[in-house]
């Protein structure tokens, strides 16, 4: 069975001290099921509170993640973080989320090359999928998602890709409230996304790679997305910003479980 990894990517938000309460209360909620090791559970927050939050973290079993990284190893790239520095305090590193695509102009290219720096470094890759608006109403979301996962696995090795978490994010569901329903989001992982995986490195690798879901992720609407088979957890925005929303969300990891 896959472990099911639920994720808050707090995006461009908190200071100091409220990322500090917020760990805290975290650490507190979430204590028993950390221990428990049956979810895992990872806090993404900006690069300059990772030491903050790794060190308020440290003797949990709650992980660390960056919401982005640089490919090159050191130099002249002013303004860049590289990946050594994020594994100074991080175990995983979400890389390719569509707003560092849309924004940030990260391509299918960069994305490949950033998973393969992280992996260098022993980070886990949380690699961020996902269709916009308009080609979901075009019913091109296969082709579209499966391309992504071609360009992003490029030529990593099946012991590589299996080491790779997958967070299913369709853009028109990112911050808007308007969730994916459960069924939608499973079939474009089970169909689409470990199809993809095994057109690339076959059935037992397609099966081993987790693949969360994101995109307006809630305590309410959590249930639906993890009793889904191909769905292994959430990338969650917003919702991570609260302690008792973001709490509730990683109890309901356990009902894979059930
Ligand atoms: C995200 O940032 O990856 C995300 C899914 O955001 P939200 O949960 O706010 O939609």
């Amino acid at each position: 069975m896959r472990t099911p990894i639920i994720a808050g990517n707090w995006k461009m938000n908190m200071q100091l001290a409220t990322a500090a309460e917020l760990v805290t209360a975290l650490k507190n909620d979430l204590a028993p099921l950390a221990a428990s090791n049956q979810v895992e559970i990872v806090l993404c927050p900006p690069f300059v509170y990772l030491p903050r939050v790794a060190e308020l973290v440290q003797g949990t079993r709650i992980g660390v993640g960056a919401q982005n990284m640089y490919f090159e190893s050191k130099g002249a790239f002013t303004g860049e973080i590289a990946p050594a520095m994020v594994a100074d305090f991080a175990q995983y590193v979400i890389i390719g989320h569509s707003e560092r695509r849309q924004y940030f102009h990260e391509t299918d290219e960069s994305v490949n090359k950033k998973i393969r720096a992280a992996l260098a470094q022993n980070l886990k890759p949380i690699v961020c999928v996902g269709e916009a608006l308009e080609t979901y109403e075009m019913g091109e979301t296969d082709i579209w998602v499966r391309g992504q996962i071609h360009g992003a696995f490029k030529d990593l090795t099946a012991a590589e890709a299996r080491a790779l978490i997958v967070a299913y994010e369709p853009i028109w569901a990112i911050g808007t409230g308007k969730a994916a329903t459960g069924a939608g989001a499973n079939a474009v992982i089970g169909i689409s996304i470990r199809g993809a995986l095994t057109d690339l490195y076959g059935e037992a690798v397609a099966q081993a790679v987790r693949v969360q879901y994101g995109g307006s992720v809630t305590a309410k609407n959590i249930d639906e997305f993890i009793v889904q088979p191909d769905i292994d957890g959430a990338l969650v925005g917003g919702a991570s910003l609260k302690a008792d929303e973001f709490s509730a969300i990683c109890r309901a990891g356990l009902k894979k479980f059930e």
